[in-house]
C-alpha cells in the first residue's frame, strides 16, 4: 500500500494522463484508492482533473464521511464505495468518459466480442451497466452485477469504470478499454471481424494462469448468458467454435433482425419496381 504523499502525487500524474488524453472533458471523472485497511482518498468534487494539486484530495472512510480534506469527495463517491465493498482486493477505482469506449456505452454495445488476444487475457469481456442516473444510488446498483466478475465496464450513456490492484493499474485498464473500443470502431467500419475461437479463448485463458494475470472471474462456458436477475459470476464473451481453426468469420446474424440502410434513390428505385411489377 502507497504512503499518503505518494498516493497524492500518483492522482495528481494519473488525472493529468487522462485529461491529456482526452479520457474525461472539464471537471469529469474521478480517482479513488485504499490508504489503509479503514481508510479511501478519492479526488474532490468540481475541479479538472488535469490540473490538481497533492493537497487538493479528500480522505475518507469506508462509508464515505469526509475525514480529512478542504474540499467535499467527487460527485461519484457512492459508486467507488460499492465497488470497495463488492471488491476487496480492488485497491484504486478509476471512473472517466474516454470518447470511444463511451460512444460504445451510448451504442449499447458491450465490449464483449473475442477480437483481440491481450485484452480476452487480461480484462476478458467488457459489459455494460444499465443506465443510471449519475451520483445517485441508482449506479452503484447498476455497477453491482458486474463489478464482482469483470475489472473494467461502461456504463450505459455514460463513460466507464476501472478496478486494479493500485492507481496506476485501474488507469491503464481504462487506456486498454479505450484502446480496444477504437479498434473495434475500425474493423466495424471496414466491415468485418473476425473473432477468436472458442477453443483459442480456452488457451488464451490458460495464459492467465501461466503469466499470473489476476482475473476476477473465468470467462462463461460456451459463451452462454448469464440470467439478468443475478450478479455476474463469469464473463460473458462472443466467441464461436473454429472446428480446429483459431479464427473465424464473423457471420451476420440471420434471425431477420439486421439491419440494412438504403439511400432515398435506392429505396424509391425498389418501390417504383415493385409498383410496376405490379401492373
Ligand atoms: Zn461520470
Amino acid at each position: 500500500m502507497s504512503t499518503e504523499a505518494s498516493l497524492r502525487d500518483d492522482f495528481v500524474e494519473v488525472g493529468r494522463r487522462m485529461y491529456a488524453r482526452g479520457y474525461t472533458a472539464s471537471n469529469d471523472g474521478n480517482l479513488s484508492a485504499r490508504l489503509d485497511a479503514r481508510r479511501l482518498m478519492m479526488t474532490p468534487k468540481g475541479v479538472c482533473k488535469g490540473f490538481m494539486t497533492p493537497d487538493m484530495m479528500c480522505i475518507t472512510d469506508l462509508d464515505g464521511r469526509k475525514l480529512q480534506g478542504d474540499r467535499d469527495p467527487s460527485s461519484e463517491m457512492l459508486m467507488h464505495l460499492e465497488v470497495y465493498r463488492q471488491r476487496p482486493d480492488a485497491q484504486a477505482v478509476v471512473h472517466a468518459h474516454p470518447p470511444t469506449a463511451t460512444g460504445f456505452a451510448v451504442a449499447g454495445i458491450p465490449l464483449d466480442r473475442a477480437v483481440l488476444a491481450e485484452v480476452v487475457t487480461t480484462l476478458g469481456s467488457v459489459p455494460i451497466a444499465q443506465y443510471a442516473t449519475p451520483s445517485t444510488q441508482e449506479l452503484p446498483d447498476a455497477v453491482r452485477r458486474y463489478i464482482k466478475a469483470h475489472d473494467g465496464m461502461l456504463l450505459a450513456n455514460h463513460g466507464a469504470l476501472t478496478v486494479g490492484s493500485d492507481v496506476y493499474a485501474a488507469y491503464y485498464k481504462m487506456e486498454t478499454i479505450e484502446h480496444f473500443a477504437k479498434i473495434s470502431l475500425v474493423a466495424r467500419l471496414l466491415g468485418r471481424e473476425n473473432l477468436i475461437s472458442r477453443e483459442e479463448v480456452a488457451r488464451l485463458q490458460a495464459l492467465r494462469g501461466t503469466y499470473g494475470i489476476a482475473s476476477p472471474a473465468p470467462i462463461c462456458a460456451d459463451g452462454s448468458d448469464e440470467p439478468a436477475a443475478t450478479d455476474a459470476v463469469c464473463q460473458v464473451l462472443q466467441a464461436p467454435a473454429g472446428d480446429g481453426q483459431r479464427l473465424v468469420p464473423d457471420v451476420p446474424r440471420a434471425d431477420g433482425d439486421e439491419e440494412i440502410r438504403l439511400t432515398y434513390r435506392e429505396l424509391s428505385a425498389l418501390i417504383e419496381d415493385a409498383i410496376r411489377s405490379l401492373r
